[in-house]
């Protein structure tokens, strides 16, 4: 089992820290754990977390080395100060950035030539689901992804970010199994996972883990997500 905290843009440097020194002092044998922090946090995130089975991993990568790609970060730049990988194509990206599936599929592929870990979302809209086009959705999405021993995808269903309607383990096993059924990868969960619900999802059959946002924020409630998944 993965569990991945997505900090999204939240903690600075400092309350990375503060968080990060929390973590280490957490007993989790048995799961593997990722955190997600914003860039400028990073390099102390792999500091603090050295030593430990703890990986970091960025919010996104850009698939050029170098250039003239204003507010951009190369694998090469998350390499050298450490980072183990990087979230691609999270449905904010997609909303508010104008994130594609070609640009996720450039994304994911220099990533991994990098040597990165790759955590490659993917999910339907409320309308998308309500007008049955889930499977068409995931379809096109998963197109651009090849299997790979680095790459493991998230199914966020975009109803479920952030608005406190978790999908329900029976809706999120549907999806996960027809994910697995055009690429043979592992498959995390995301969208309003928190420690009460964590248990019941992650028992379904196709969930290899979770990709956790809010809750992952705080030290308790990240811990004990973590430690659902010892039991799963
Ligand atoms: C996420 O940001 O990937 C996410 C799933 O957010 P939340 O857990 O807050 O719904």
């Amino acid at each position: 089992m993965l569990i991945a905290g997505n900090w999204k843009m939240y903690k600075g440097p400092a309350e990375a820290a503060e968080f990060c020194l929390g973590l280490r002092e957490q007993e989790l044998d048995g799961v593997d754990v990722v955190v997600c922090p914003p860039y400028l946090s990073l390099a102390v995130a792999v500091q603090l977390l050295a030593g430990t089975e703890i990986a970091v991993a960025a919010q996104s990568v850009h698939w050029e080395d170098s250039g003239a790609y204003t507010g951009e970060i190369s694998a090469q730049m998350l390499r050298e100060v450490g980072v183990y990988g990087a979230i691609v194509g999270h449905s904010e990206r997609r909303q508010y950035f104008g994130e594609t599936d070609e640009t996720v599929g450039k994304r994911v592929h220099a990533a991994l030539q990098a040597g990165l870990f790759v955590i490659a979302c993917v999910g339907e809209t409320e309308e998308e689901r309500e007008t049955g086009q889930t499977e068409d959705v995931l379809r096109r999405q998963l197109s651009v992804l090849e299997p790979d021993d680095n790459l493991v995808v998230a199914y966020e269903p975009v109803w479920a970010i952030g608005t406190g309607k978790t999908a329900t383990p029976e809706i999120a096993q549907e999806a996960h199994a027809f994910i697995k059924s055009r690429l043979d990868l592992p498959v995390l969960y995301g969208g309003s996972v928190k420690p009460e619900n964590a248990g019941a999802l992650l028992a379904q059959p196709d969930l290899d883990g979770a990709l956790v946002g809010g809750a992952s924020l705080d030290l308790e409630s990240f811990t004990a997500i973590c430690l659902a998944a010892t039991r799963s």
